[in-house]
Order: C-alpha cells, then sequence, then structure tokens
C-alpha cells in the first residue's frame, strides 16, 4: 500500500486504519483527524480503478551529477490516461506475432 499522510498535519506515523467495509477508517493520533480512504488504487485523473502497480525507480543524486536508483516504489499507471507508460513498463510485447502459415 502507497503511504498514506494525515491531510491536516501530514505526519504519517501516527496513523491507525480499520478497516470498514469498502473503506479504511484512518485515525491520526497526532491531530486526531478521522477520514475514510478507499483502498483500491484509482486514478487521480480519471478515477478508473483498473490500474496497473508498476515498481517505478526512486532516483537520486549521489555526486555532482551522477544518478542512481536508491530504491522503487509502485507507482498505479491508468490503461486510459498513462497508456504511454504503461505501455514503456510492459515493454516489448512478449506475445510477438509470427508469421506461421502451415496448410
Ligand atoms: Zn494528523
Ligand atoms: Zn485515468
Amino acid at each position: 500500500m502507497e503511504a498514506v499522510v494525515c491531510p491536516r498535519c501530514g505526519k504519517d506515523d501516527h496513523l491507525a486504519g480499520e478497516r470498514r467495509g469498502e473503506m479504511v477508517r484512518i485515525t491520526c493520533s497526532a491531530c486526531s483527524l478521522v477520514w475514510d480512504r478507499d483502498p483500491a488504487p484509482r486514478c487521480p485523473e480519471c478515477g478508473l480503478t483498473d490500474v496497473r502497480p508498476v515498481p517505478e525507480p526512486v532516483w537520486a543524486k549521489v555526486r555532482g551529477n551522477q544518478r542512481s536508483i536508491v530504491a522503487y516504489k509502485t507507482v498505479y499507471l491508468c490503461p486510459a490516461c498513462d497508456k504511454r507508460r504503461l505501455k514503456e513498463h510492459l515493454g516489448a510485447n512478449p506475445m510477438s506475432s509470427k508469421g506461421a502459415g502451415t496448410g
């Protein structure tokens, strides 16, 4: 699950989640804010829930201009809005059609 931060105080280490049917009720013990969160990831653009989790490298500058992957985070790509990125992640299609002609 992606990191959840409190929308009021911005903390993420004082949160308690409690499953309530479809939703998860999150309580922030730092500022006592309570809100419901939809546990299903969805596209922020169109609200589609049919998003695909893909590992996204987290780049960090090490020395000077050199960059290096320090971690991977899971991002959810929307098949409608992030079509190009999703395609890049899926790479070359494994089901390459070969011209098999028998008969
Ligand atoms: Zn809070
Ligand atoms: Zn979308």
